[in-house]
């Protein structure tokens, strides 16, 4: 008999190096994720390793379709209406619902937490890779903890060199994570901001629990950071040019309407952190909407670059 000829596409290469346990980088349209088989603990370890990442840190299953939710947790039919009608709603898409798990799944997926977090994701080879998987992907962003999210191949391959197959599918159209949406509890609570908006949310679900009231492992308040100081303000420009007539290099991060910001954001902070200057300074964004989101990681990218607040 002759051995199977080596795989020449890329996602066959890919799902194949799944199914042995190892990792591969694929784009979605929030960010890369370092994806691996989500049923096998082995190969998430790799990734907490491969990451940096604590290991109490919950992974987000990535599903090709709402049908593959069965395997993770109770037939869909017999869901949480409240799941059903956001994940019609806004699936594919940059959203996570938390929910009940099914017994069985690694810890490693879960963090040990009796719940399970879930994503379609809405990226054609994101697509294509978990239908050809057949089966969830856990996806963390394909960068080292604690640092700035990859939104193109290049970045990943800046973060984790070649050590993972990197499908690649370009820019990512969203380019901040997903809404996560806890609905483990009694009334839904936001654990993430992200593109798909609180209003949006409570127009299908109801009112919203205070966040304040929840706990999201892994929603740390230094998260996404640049290695150069960064500071926000609401003039960036008149703030740069104060830092400037100090003496000190600045590079400013203006910002543009909140989506092209939020797509945008990680590429430019990225990009700026690269030119060697002194402090980063970033333009808030209005505080509503996709706003709150892109300010949610300024200030953690701010936070995590801890410098600059003597000046
Ligand atoms: P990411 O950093 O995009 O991979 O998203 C992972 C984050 O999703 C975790 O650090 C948590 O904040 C959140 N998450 C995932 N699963 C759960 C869960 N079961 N319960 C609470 N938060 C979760
Ligand atoms: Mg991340």
């Amino acid at each position: 008999m002759r051995p199977d000829p080596a795989p020449t596409e890329p996602i066959e290469e890919a799902v194949q190096r799944l199914r042995a346990g190892g990792l591969v980088a694929f784009p979605t349209e929030t960010v890369y994720g370092l994806g691996a088989d989500a049923l096998n603990p082995l190969a998430l370890r790799q990734v907490f390793a491969l990451k940096g990442r604590p290991v109490d840190h919950p992974l987000i299953a990535h599903l090709a379709w709402q049908a593959d939710l069965q395997e993770l947790l109770a037939p869909w039919a017999a869901l949480d209406p409240r799941a059903i009608e956001l994940g019609e709603a806004f699936w594919p898409g940059p959203l996570t619902l938390v929910l009940p798990r099914a017994p069985g799944l690694p810890d490693e997926l879960t963090g040990g937490l009796p719940t399970v977090g879930l994503r379609v994701p809405d990226h054609p080879v994101a697509q294509e890779l978990l239908r050809a998987f057949g089966s969830a992907l856990a996806a963390p962003s394909a960068n080292r903890f604690g640092r700035i999210s990859p939104t193109l191949p290049e970045h990943v391959r800046e973060e984790l060199g070649e050590q993972v197959l990197i499908l690649e599918g370009g820019p990512c159209r969203v380019g901040i994570e997903s809404t996560i949406v806890d609905l483990s509890g009694g009334r839904p609570a936001i654990l993430r901001p992200g593109s798909i908006t609180a209003a949006q949310i409570e127009a299908r679900v109801g009112p919203l629990a205070p966040s304040s009231t929840t706990r999201a492992p892994g929603t740390l308040a230094g998260h996404y950071a640049p290695r150069t100081a960064l500071r926000l303000s609401a003039d960036p420009q008149a703030e740069a040019a104060r830092l400037a007539a100090l003496g000190l290099r600045v590079a400013v991060l203006a910002p543009l309407d909140p989506e092209s910001y939020a797509s945008a954001l990680y590429a430019e902070l990225r990009r700026l952190d690269a030119e060697g200057v002194d402090l980063l300074v970033a333009g808030l964004a209005p505080e509503e909407g996709l706003g709150l989101a892109v300010n949610d990681r300024l200030r953690r990218a701010a936070f995590g670059s801890s410098g600059g607040s003597q000046i």
